[in-house]
């Protein structure tokens, strides 16, 4: 379209989005990390799904690594920061053995959930963990209990041929970035089969995936196309896509910045569903809105579900460290 006829187009952004709590804390950790000590600090693993924020802090002199053994014994009094996501214990273990100065940028709610595993098994209970094989946060919530005490399902399917250990009680934990919807099924399937089955205390899918969930299926009835800013390895964001697709959206698409921007298939559209993930910071979505005002007369509508204000403190070791908006 030429500047003067651009077609109209209705941008439905909807909230809350991006970044929850634990992937800002886990960000300010990293941060206040390198103002405190200085650079290199150490970061087992993406610390949040999102490129665009781990070349930020790399840039800093933040240095990603997957293993802590990565880490040279010269630098072993160097800080190392363990992922929003959550390790298994064996990690702070290694830690210990090596000496090593770590600091634990677990979401609380990832946290919430291994102790509710941990319960389970104090209970003498079998724990099932509903969840996707391979993600970090599965991978550290196995890690809470010792092997072949906790079971995966990651489907229906898993949940209709899972074979308890013989005679023992089940008790369940969940991933906490699962479709809401889907695990309501898995857990109805398990509930049919073992009416025993222990919940645990306390909801395991996060109130930033709920929220972020809700949302979409509130922007998505009646959306040409629906974008959701997020990284393809990022749980939470691929799940909204499922979402706004089943929600009614024609079609829904995960994007990790403007630039990616598929522009020869988006085709003719009247309304677009805009969300991000809860790894994808803001600017992100900034960009996407500027990438279609450039080719659209926008008008933005709200798709707004709840208000959010949760805040988790860092830990202690940081809280002296004056972190401003440039930070
Ligand atoms: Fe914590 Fe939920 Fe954010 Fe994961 S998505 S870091 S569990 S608040």
């Amino acid at each position: 379209a030429t500047n003067g006829h651009k077609q109209a187009l209705t941008v439905r952004l909807c909230g809350p989005r991006g970044f929850c709590a634990g992937v800002d804390r886990a960000i300010q950790i990293v941060v206040a990390a390198l103002k405190k000590y200085g650079p290199p600090v150490y970061v087992r693993h993406e610390i949040v799904h999102n490129r665009y924020v781990v070349e930020g802090l790399r840039e800093r002199g933040a240095v990603f690594i997957e293993e802590l053994d990565e880490i040279p014994d010269a630098h072993r009094d160097r800080p190392v920061v363990f992922s929003a996501h959550g390790v298994p214990k064996s990690v702070p273990a290694q830690a210990q053995a090596r000496d090593l100065f770590y600091l634990d940028a677990t979401c609380p709610l990832v946290s919430k959930v291994h102790k509710q595993a941990m319960r389970h098994q104090r209970h003498g209970r079998h724990v099932l963990l509903v969840g996707h094989a391979g993600h970090p946060e599965v991978i550290g919530t196995m890690g809470q209990l010792p092997e072949g005490t906790i079971s995966l399902i990651e489907t229906v399917e898993d949940a209709e041929s899972f074979r308890p250990p013989d005679g023992a009680p089940l008790g369940y934990v969940t991933q906490t970035t699962l479709s809401v919807e889907d695990t309501a099924e898995i857990i109805r399937v398990l509930e049919a089969r073992f009416p025993d089955l222990q919940a645990p205390a306390a909801e395991s899918i996060c109130y930033a995936t709920t929220n972020r969930q809700d949302a979409v299926r509130k922007a998505a009835p009646g959306a040409d196309l629906f974008l959701i800013v997020g990284a393809p390895n990022s749980s939470n964001s691929r799940r909204l896509v499922e979402v706004a697709e089943r929600s009614g959206a024609r079609r829904a698409l995960l994007v990790q910045r403007a630039a990616d921007l598929p522009w020869d298939e988006i085709g003719e559209i009247a309304v677009l569903g805009l969300s991000a993930g809860a790894s994808a910071p803001e600017v992100l979505v900034e960009e996407i809105i500027d990438a279609f005002a450039a080719r659209y007369q926008v008008s933005i509508e709200l798709a707004v579900t709840a208000e959010e204000n949760e805040v988790f403190p860092v830990m202690r070791a940081l809280r002296d460290v004056e972190l401003t908006r440039a930070d």
